[in-house]
């Protein structure tokens, strides 16, 4: 119901709410306490006025205040759930904590994820991978409880027992990374198990872009005979959208946190619609909360009436490409995801990586492909050409031993940056 609330509503009840949860905060939470100083919000202009919370601070104060940092507004005694992020970038985690309220708060925007799939009572979600420190997957096993479905853990096990649980337990929704769901469907096709009639009619995709890219989506969809669905958030911020039935971009959860979109030079706002860093403010996590917090991600917000009633803005696109992603060649923007959307239009092509080095000081590009077995005869030109077609860009292909490139369960890291 909220999720159709008119959106000069929506705007009503966002600020009522940052009004609630300053209040809530700002007379214990040191971090807060130091940056906004005695800046109050009476109005929506008022709440542009406030700085911006990077990740860098977060983690410069949790290095200086060891080990949770000052961004804490209750004592200690209040928080049962500690969880990090993964700290891919050889930096340092972040480590965030959760009090029973924010805990469940995590699961209700959780309930948003799988309603906007149409999950519910009578289906069976598959969790597809480690329970480790990594905050999204904890949620998303305690959000099915919101909506009623049936957990299925898949911890501690091997892809091929993986594929096996989720046949012999029936299960209607598969929850994983989209890296993940091409390497159950590669082992699955290689065992001849038949995915596609499988009771498997839902996945839902998390951690990576990959669900909202036309090449991957249809891959799974193929590959699971399902529908494929994206998911965003953040371990700092909390579950923030989710792609509804329409499949038409990622649904913002406006009525539990506030968005924005920047340029992330000029740090103001961008024209409705172009092309920016989406900033976010969590409205329901008081004991860590993060207020217009930089994500890092690059969108483009749409924020007209979506087809299946909601009245929640959406990213077109999901999220185009982290903002320290973006590569530009020969004066062409790239974008890591946009590169993947092409090789997924290759069957041929199992897995990837894409090189990033420098020749005569300007950043170039190199595409490594993984190819199925028996299928090597020119797939690396015909993968050049057709990025050359889509992408307006020349970038050299080469075939490497199948099998050889990594294969990712979390996390793909598939862009490979050289130092030469
Ligand atoms: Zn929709």
């Amino acid at each position: 119901m909220s999720e159709t609330l008119e959106r000069t509503k929506l705007r009503e009840l966002q600020l009522r709410r940052v009004q609630e949860l300053l209040e809530e905060i700002l007379p214990r939470n040191r971090f807060y306490q130091h940056k906004l100083g005695n800046q109050r919000v009476k109005t929506w202009d008022d709440f542009l006025d406030l700085p911006l919370t990077t990740k860098a601070e977060i983690a410069e104060d949790q290095a200086n205040n060891p080990p949770f940092g000052t961004d804490l507004t209750y004592e200690m005694e209040r928080y049962t759930k500690l969880h990090q992020t993964s700290g891919t970038t050889g930096k340092a985690p972040i480590r965030v904590l959760d009090t029973p309220a924010s805990w469940d708060w995590w699961a209700r925007c959780w309930g948003h994820v799988y309603r906007g799939a149409g999950v519910g009572p009578g289906d069976r979600i598959f969790f597809a991978f480690s329970f480790g420190p990594f905050i999204g997957f904890w949620a998303a096993y305690e959000g099915a409880q919101k909506v009623g479905a049936m957990t299925v853990p898949g911890g501690g096990m091997q892809t091929e027992q993986r594929l096996r649980v989720m046949l012999d337990n029936e299960v209607t929704v598969l929850c994983c990374t989209p890296t993940y769901a091409l390497r159950l469907a590669e082992l699955a096709e290689q065992q001849n198990i038949d995915l596609a009639n499988s009771k498997v009619r839902a996945t839902i995709h998390a951690g990576e872009p990959g669900a909202s890219i036309p090449g991957v989506r249809t891959r799974i969809e193929q590959a699971f005979g399902a529908r494929c669905y994206d998911h965003t958030g953040m371990t700092e911020l909390g579950a923030t959208g989710f792609t509804c039935q329409a499949q038409a971009g990622v649904h913002l959860i406006e009525t539990e946190f506030v968005f924005e979109v920047i340029d992330p030079s000029t740090r103001k706002p961008v024209p409705s619609g172009a092309l920016g860093e989406l900033v976010a403010t969590n409205l329901g996590r008081a004991g860590m909360p993060m207020i217009r917090y930089r994500t890092g991600d690059l969108v483009q917000l749409d924020e007209t009436l979506c087809t299946c009633g909601r009245t929640f803005a959406r990213l077109n696109g999901g999220i185009l490409g982290r903002a320290d992603d973006m590569v530009v060649v020969r004066g062409v923007n790239v974008f890591p995801s946009a590169i993947e959307g092409v090789l997924r239009e290759f069957p041929e092509v199992s897995e990837f990586r894409i090189e990033v080095f420098s020749q005569r000081s300007m950043a170039e590009l190199k595409v490594l492909l993984d190819p199925r077995p028996g299928s090597e005869n020119n797939l690396a030109s015909r993968v050049a050409n057709r990025l050359n077609e889509r992408l307006l860009l020349r970038v050299p292909c080469e075939l490497v031993a199948p099998g050889s490139l990594p294969r990712f369960e979390l996390k793909a890291q598939r862009l490979v940056r050289r130092a030469d």
